[in-house]
């Protein structure tokens, strides 16, 4: 009989069914109409319902089918027993019968870091901007991202009653990554995708640097780097601290999957051991092409202005 899926293929195929269980209660969340909206640091971080919720559903089917994997999760909650109807048990059937790559197939379940962010884009989930919304799954292994699973709960909301709601991308490093067409951004033109809620001087004078031919101001880490491997967008640009580990792993795993690249703003990639601080304090500057393009042109003003 064949040898039982390696354990980082187990993972990735559970991942891709928590996460469609994710998007589900963030619809549910949203029609229900009660958000139930925490500040955390103040009025641009917020928590809601459907980040508690979904945070607790992923880490608790996760962490009860592989019970020595490291979760971190973006949200402090209390330690309550999570009840059953948040559990999910399934996984994607097309996912585990494809090979792992080689050089991930003896990892064991203490190897693995996943990075939780429950929901990304909370601010525009509570003004309605539904389709930046994400969750995101990002799993590490030597403190590289290595595999990453984004949920776009409402993909296709303004298609049409007959669209199909909502899709997961999933990708693995050394195996590519789907759910999606890739496509490059227009040749030639400098479009550059930012945060919407989040803007500063600096990140502002960061882009006035690359002297774009457009800006698309965004939420979500998550969607933004849906922007680059859609050719949404040629570059990804965040001069500021505010972006943690659960906002960068799954992105990073997927934009690599494809040949993209990823780093905070004076190129220094990122590290996702469990020890690591979770602040990316640099900020992110990711592309899926001309990634030294855009690194050029980063002033040192800027790069001097972010300590990692
Ligand atoms: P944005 O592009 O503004 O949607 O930010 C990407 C991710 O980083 C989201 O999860 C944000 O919540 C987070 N983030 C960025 N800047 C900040 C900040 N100043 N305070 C709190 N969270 C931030
Ligand atoms: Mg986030
Ligand atoms: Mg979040």
């Amino acid at each position: 009989s064949m040898a039982s899926p390696a354990l980082l293929m187990r993972v990735v195929a559970s991942a891709y069914s928590v996460a469609e269980k994710a998007a589900t209660i963030v619809r549910n969340v949203m029609s229900a109409g009660d958000l139930g909206i925490v500040e955390k640091a103040g009025p641009n971080d917020l928590q809601t319902k459907a980040d508690r919720l979904v945070q607790m559903s992923i880490c608790a089917s996760l962490a009860r089918k592989f019970p020595k994997v490291t979760i971190i999760g973006e949200e402090e909650l209390p330690t309550n027993d999570v009840t059953e109807d948040l559990i999910e048990d399934g996984h994607c059937e097309e996912i585990l019968k494809k090979p792992c790559p080689a050089q991930y197939t003896g990892i064991k379940e203490e190897e693995l870091v996943i990075w939780v962010d429950p929901l990304d884009g909370t601010k525009e989930y509570t003004e309605g901007l539904l389709d930046h919304v994400t969750v995101l799954i990002g799993i590490a292994y030597g403190g590289k991202a290595i595999a990453g699973v984004i949920n776009q709960p409402y993909y296709n909301y303004e298609a049409g009653a007959n669209a199909v709601l909502g899709r997961t991308i999933w990708g693995v490093l050394g195996m590519g990554a789907f759910g999606f067409q890739l496509t490059e951004a227009p040749a030639g033109k400098h479009i550059v995708v930012t945060t919407r809620s989040h803007s500063s001087a600096l990140v502002n004078e960061c882009i006035a640097a690359l002297n774009p031919d457009h800006v698309i101001r965004v939420g979500g880490a998550g969607n933004k780097i849906i922007q680059l491997i859609e050719g949404k967008a040629s570059a990804y640009v965040f001069a500021s601290p505010g972006c943690k580990k659960w906002d960068t792993c799954a992105p990073e795993a997927i934009l690599h999957a494809v040949g993209g690249k990823i780093t905070d703003i004076r190129g220094n990639s990122f590290q996702y051991n469990k020890e690591v601080k979770h602040m990316n304090s640099a900020g992110v500057l990711a592309t899926l092409r001309n990634y030294d393009y855009y690194a050029s042109r980063i002033p040192n003003t800027v790069k001097e202005s972010l300590v990692p």
